[in-house]
């Protein structure tokens, strides 16, 4: 598949591309990644980057960095400095990320460290599965009805625990829509947080897993039930979670349950009666 006409840049050996490999469906990657792709001597990868994906980059040295899976789990200062002695060997790096580099990658602290260490780097963001996941759901992160703000949070800190750090209070009452990250282990917390600080138990709560993939499921729940309802449906990370009135509008987008032959469920989830442009 060639690149579209035009100026791609050339990864030069001693270089480091940080890349975002988008959520999952090879499709979501950019231009720049698979220009990246095709030009990297080796290929460092994260845990949610599909092999599909470097399967784009059969010349290159592959090495898994990735942090799940029951692979042994590599240290994020090795890694770092592993990106820096490939580039110092004069190695094309790529360095792919699931998502957007920057959301919740530690890609900000890999690019330091690069920097620190007279490293020559370029950023190619990606997708977020906070933003594409929810897409592929049906779930648009905004809507003119339903919010003004987003919030993107992460459910763990860098201890792995339950972002003590975080306002929840606060959260709930400044954004209408809440994205989690990493949630899963902690959504017992979180759930009870936000319904603590005034959220109803009856709010609307997509969790979606592995979103973007063939194995993409959507649980569609609220804050008072989710907890029991991930354990009935037996839901696994990585999960996008989604809080707010946005996940009712699942019943009209989901667009991939369309393409199967599902009708969708409800044309006005919102209760405007009336065409959603008119206004
Ligand atoms: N940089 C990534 C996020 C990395 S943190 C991005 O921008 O998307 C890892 C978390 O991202 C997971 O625990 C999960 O919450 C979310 N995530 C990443 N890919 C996902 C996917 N395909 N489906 C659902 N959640 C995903």
């Amino acid at each position: 598949m060639p690149l579209p006409q035009g100026q791609w840049p050339t990864l030069e050996p001693g270089w480091v591309w940080l890349c975002g490999a988008g959520p999952g469906d090879p499709g979501l990657l950019t231009l720049h990644a698979l220009n990246a792709l095709r030009q990297a001597d080796v290929v460092i990868y994260d845990a949610l980057v599909q092999e599909a994906i470097l399967d784009w980059a059969p010349q290159a040295e592959h090495i898994y960095a990735g942090k799940r899976g029951g692979k042994p789990s590599a240290k994020q200062r090795d890694i770092s400095l592993r990106l820096v002695d490939l580039a110092r060997a004069g190695k094309r790096v790529l360095r792919l990320k699931g998502g957007d580099p920057f959301v919740f990658g530690r890609g900000g602290e890999e690019a330091q460290t690069l920097v620190q260490h007279n490293v020559p780097i370029r950023i190619i963001p990606g997708i977020s599965a906070g933003i594409g996941g929810l897409a592929y759901a049906g779930i648009p992160v905004t809507h003119r009805d339903v919010n003004q703000s987003v919030t993107f949070v992460t459910g763990h800190d860098q201890s792995g625990n339950a972002t003590e750090s975080l306002d929840w209070s606060a959260i709930s009452k400044g954004s209408q829509v809440i994205v989690i990250y990493m949630g899963m282990k902690h959504i017992a917390h979180i759930t009870a947080q936000l319904m603590e600080a005034g959220r109803p138990a009856s709010e609307p709560v997509a969790i979606v897993t592995t979103a973007t993939t063939k194995d993409q499921q959507v649980l569609e729940t609220t804050l008072g039930t989710c907890v029991a309802d991930i354990a009935a449906a037996g839901a696994e990370p990585p999960a996008i979670i989604c809080v707010g009135r946005a996940v009712a509008m699942r019943q009209v987008l989901d667009w991939q349950g369309q393409i199967a032959g599902e009708k969708p469920r409800n044309l006005d989830p919102l209760g405007r009666g009336r065409p959603a442009e008119s206004a």
